[in-house]
């Protein structure tokens, strides 16, 4: 069995052109005595909006560290699969996030429900949880209601993990199941149901990824309740913590945290919550490093500033299609964004200024940062034009990636907050 190094951190490069300038980041990272594995991820959505394929992120990423002399791990993720989406990841990746969002709800049948509770009667009751002040109370009820919600979703992880692990034929991978993508957030008792059930299917899950209470819009903070999400990850870190031993789950089972890029409010509750149990993390940061692009292109001025610009305006048009699949997930206010007459003014400053998640400077604009982010379909229909210019702004580009993973996702995360950077 492939276990899971104790912090691992997605990254997602849509057009394969960063994988070094974000490996740069692990290495400064490392450089300060904290090793955190990189996990390129790219969901089978990505690839179809990019027109790319998982081998071409294996390719890239590869590419970078044999370039860099990066001799510690790294992992491919297949971001978000399903049995009717895994297949073509499989040659290529060593880490699958298997999606079972979809099927919760999917009723259990009544004595389905009732084997599981007969199998798990030390689920009802008063359960002592270390790391947790109140006991929790769980009635028979509570397990019933919870079991008829995601008996279902976990069985079917159990059928996705045996269909890659036949596949994979003797070969490692990691295993996460991912749960995210739903409307409602799991509670701590939810979570420790859930985990019983995964180990019933019996297979070695790496991670998990809840859904959290609050919103985890696509490229923006955090929006939501601190003191109640800090809360729900210590217990959900309590929880697994009790399940490892209480059902015989990995040891490196850990949390995943989705949609974690630029969430920079919750990054000390988190930090915290892990230097506190000494817990392990997973974090997904996709869609960041894109946006970077648009900054470093922006910031390089002349064509490629141009190019920025004519990338907004389209999405600008194109605003409803764009927006449409990733609806949950973004809050866009269109009479906040900035209209074409203004941008095709911009200067770099005026659309960096705008674009680079920077709280503190007033021109920073999260809707038109935002709609930047689910507009990278324009970028991928620009083809050649677009994928030249970032090989002709490479090392602006670069730079920018780097930075923004390095200094505003890891300092935070993994160093804390007096080392973030003077903006
Ligand atoms: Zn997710």
């Amino acid at each position: 069995m492939k276990t899971i190094d104790k912090f691992t951190f997605g990254v997602g490069d849509r057009f394969a052109h960063q994988a070094e300038a974000q490996l740069r980041a692990f290495q400064q990272l490392a450089d300060r005595g904290i090793p955190v594995t990189p996990v390129w991820n790219k969901s089978n959505r990505e690839h179809l909006i990019v027109g790319s394929e998982p081998a071409g992120t294996r390719a890239a990423a590869d590419a970078a560290v044999s370039s860099l002399g990066w001799t510690s791990d790294y992992l491919l993720d297949a971001d978000h699969i399903n049995l009717g989406t895994v297949d073509r990841y499989l040659p290529h990746c060593d880490f699958y996030t298997i999606d079972v969002a979809d099927d919760i709800g999917t009723p259990a049948a009544p004595e389905e429900i009732a084997a599981f509770i007969d199998r798990h009667p030390e689920l009802i009751g008063t359960i002592e949880i270390e790391g947790i002040a109140a006991p929790l109370r769980i009635t028979r009820e509570d397990v019933e209601k919870t079991a008829r919600q995601f008996l279902k979703a976990c069985e079917l992880a159990g059928r996705i993990y045996r269909h890659i692990a036949g596949a994979k034929d003797g070969e490692d991978f990691i295993a996460e199941v991912s749960m995210d993508e739903t409307d409602d957030p799991q509670t701590p008792p939810e979570m420790l149901v859930i985990l019983a059930a995964i180990a019933d299917q019996d297979f070695p899950i790496q991670t998990i990824a809840p859904k959290f209470t609050g919103r985890f819009n696509k490229g923006v903070d955090y929006v939501g309740d601190l003191a109640r999400f800090e809360q729900e990850f210590n217990d959900d870190l309590a929880v697994i913590a009790h399940a490892i031993k209480a059902y015989g789950l990995p040891g490196t089972l850990k949390l995943s945290v989705h949609s974690g890029s630029d969430k920079f409010s919750i990054y000390g509750p988190i930090r915290r919550a892990l230097s506190r149990t000494g817990a392990g993390l997973h974090i997904k940061t996709a869609g960041t490093t894109w946006l970077e692009e648009l900054i470093g292109l922006a910031e390089a001025g002349g064509e490629a500033l141009a190019l920025a610009r004519q990338i907004y305006l389209t999405a600008l048009e194109k605003k409803e299609a764009l927006c449409e699949p990733y609806a949950t997930v973004i809050d866009v206010d269109d009479s906040k964004l900035p209209g074409a007459e203004e941008v095709k003014e911009w200067t770099s400053e005026q659309y960096t200024g705008a674009l680079r998640h920077d709280q503190s400077n007033p021109a920073y604009n999260q809707h038109f940062r935002q709609l930047l982010h689910v507009g990278f379909k324009v970028a991928a229909q620009l083809g050649d034009t677009y994928l030249d210019a970032l090989k002709a702004n490479a090392g602006v580009i670069g730079k920018n990636v780097t930075e923004n993973i390095y200094q505003r996702h890891m300092v935070p995360l993994f160093l804390g907050e007096e080392d973030r950077p003077r903006q």
